[in-house]
């Protein structure tokens, strides 16, 4: 998919995205996916951008954070012939798994992935729903590299342009279908 054919789809599904303003809070514009999911062509347009982006390269696991994340995620990862990993929020993972903490506006949270969901020199796509400050996929590619994972691409929807998440994450080579200035 060529530049121009990529903005036409970023301005088609971000014409279908719902801005909720005060969600969750006063002063927040809370960007919800959910009316992109529940439409077909929508969705389908979604998924084979993010496929198109990633089908000639080698992708060993497909990580995404819970629980927007899983959404295309898994999705991904059956496309790619890839595993599909789950990083997931402290006490859901049930075996042996490894923790990372971040930085919160106000405080830390943490976040875990089991021991053994990713191999040392596996190539790893991560997929968020959002870039806003990077904090949280910050912590994913951590996690990801403690297990011995490369990280060879960061994909998300929707990216929050002016939190500059992307400075954050300048390592990495990072794909947004949606961005919002
Ligand atoms: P970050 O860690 O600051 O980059 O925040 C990204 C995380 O916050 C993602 O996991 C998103 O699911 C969530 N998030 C933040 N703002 C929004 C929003 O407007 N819509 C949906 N999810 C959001």
């Amino acid at each position: 998919m060529n530049e121009i054919q990529l903005t036409e789809v970023s301005k088609k599904l971000k014409s279908i995205i719902r801005s909720v303003p005060n969600f969750p809070k006063d002063g927040i514009v809370f960007r919800d996916i959910t009316t992109l999911l529940k439409d077909k062509e929508a969705f389908k347009l979604a998924v084979d951008t993010f496929y198109q982006k990633y089908k000639d390269i080698k992708i060993d696991k497909v990580v995404s954070v819970e629980s927007r994340g899983f959404i295309f995620g898994s999705i991904l990862a059956y496309l790619l012939g890839a595993g599909f990993v789950p990083i997931r929020k402290p006490g859901k993972l049930p075996a042996e798994k490894i923790r990372q903490e971040y930085q919160l506006e106000y405080g830390t949270d943490a976040m875990e992935v089991h021991a053994d969901a990713i191999k040392p020199g596996e190539k790893v796509l991560v997929h968020d729903d959002l870039l806003a400050t990077g904090g949280t996929v910050s912590a994913a590619c951590k996690l990801i590299e403690r297990l011995g994972g490369e990280v060879v691409g960061i994909c998300f929807l929707i990216e929050l342009s002016f939190l500059n998440g992307r400075e954050r994450l300048k390592n990495y080579d990072i794909f947004s279908i949606i961005q919002y200035n």
